[in-house]
């Protein structure tokens, strides 16, 4: 198929994802794994409303693998998946934007808010990466296809196979440059730590092969008849995300903290709220709930349709 152009607000978004005058790269991995989690959602409900769907939550979950030899990072999911229509209108255009005063702020130089204003998603993944694959299978279809971009030029999308449903997205992670190494994303501890930062909350189980060292005795003996003692790594499939929502913790720092990355992600802002107002009600009906106040009102505030 040949190269489509991305729409062209999408495009500048892209320009300036590439070009990253956004610092926080690492925030990538929270929309990848936050769009992840909102696919096995949509997977969730529909076996919860159709009973000839033969899937369980307990199956739901996300995977990560890190390859370091091939610098790629690759975030799965057993979602909902795409089908080509979807995967061109999800990923051809940038999902939020209001693409009039998309451009007009731009005219005004305020580049800057403009990430903020209009939440990055997917197309974070070009800060870090230099090529973005989207294998997917939609649930309930034989065939799986391929959206591909190295951002600058567009996208393919081709037919390819695709064992089960949900969506594979592979990065192939930026050479490392005088100022950025990017090669920390391909640091498994690295990423453990970020998804513990940022997405610790996500309800769904977040895997990785973990890597950990012990020393073990060995058959052969040493001069002094002591058995011989050699480190031995072993891989792990770990769950990293403790899966406990923001609002079942208790009042914390580090509760506050994850509120406030929760709060970022859920609503493309890249200020930390206000203030958080939380409400436990007990009663008849018992319920938690957190009021997230922005710092900022929203650029569309004035708005009609707001
Ligand atoms: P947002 O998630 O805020 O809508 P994105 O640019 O991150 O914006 O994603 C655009 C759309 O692409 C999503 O709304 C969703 O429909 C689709 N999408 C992205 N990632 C996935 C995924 N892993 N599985 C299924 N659909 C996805």
């Amino acid at each position: 198929m040949a190269k489509k152009q991305f729409k062209a607000e999408s495009k500048r978004l892209l320009d300036l994802m590439i070009n990253s005058i956004y610092t926080h790269k690492e925030i990538f991995l929270r929309e990848l794994i936050s769009n992840a989690s909102d696919a096995i959602d949509k997977m969730n409900y529909k076996a919860i409303g159709d009973s000839s769907i033969a899937v369980s939550a307990a199956d739901l979950k996300i995977d990560i693998k890190v390859d370091k030899e091939a610098r790629t990072i690759t975030i799965s999911d057993n979602g909902i998946g795409m089908t080509d229509e979807e995967l061109e209108k999800n990923l051809g255009v940038i999902a939020h934007s209001g693409s009039l005063d998309f451009k007009t702020s731009l005219e005004e130089g305020a580049e800057s808010n403009i990430i903020g204003q209009f939440g990055v998603g997917f197309y974070s993944s070009f800060m870090v990466a230099d090529n973005v694959k989207v294998i997917t299978k939609s649930f309930g279809t034989d065939q799986a296809y391929c959206w591909e971009s190295n951002g600058v030029d567009g996208y393919t999308i081709k037919e390819c196979d695709k064992s089960g449903w949900g969506t594979d997205i592979i990065l192939h992670i930026k050479p490392d440059t005088e100022n950025d190494d990017y090669c920390e994303y391909l640091d498994s501890y690295r990423i453990q730590d970020l998804i513990k930062t940022y997405s610790d909350y996500i309800r769904w189980p977040i895997h990785m092969d973990v890597e950990s060292g012990s020393w073990a005795e060995t058959d052969e003996t040493d001069e002094n008849g002591e058995p011989k003692r050699e480190y031995v790594t072993t891989v792990e499939d770990k769950v990293i995300n403790s899966m406990v929502p923001v609002w079942q913790k208790k009042k914390s720092e580090k509760a506050d903290e994850e509120a406030k990355e929760f709060y970022k992600s859920k609503f493309h802002d890249f200020e930390d709220p206000l203030s958080i107002v939380r409400v436990n009600a007990e009663g008849i009906t018992s319920y938690k709930a957190m009021l997230f106040i922005p710092s900022k009102a929203p650029y569309d505030f004035y708005s009609r349709e707001f």
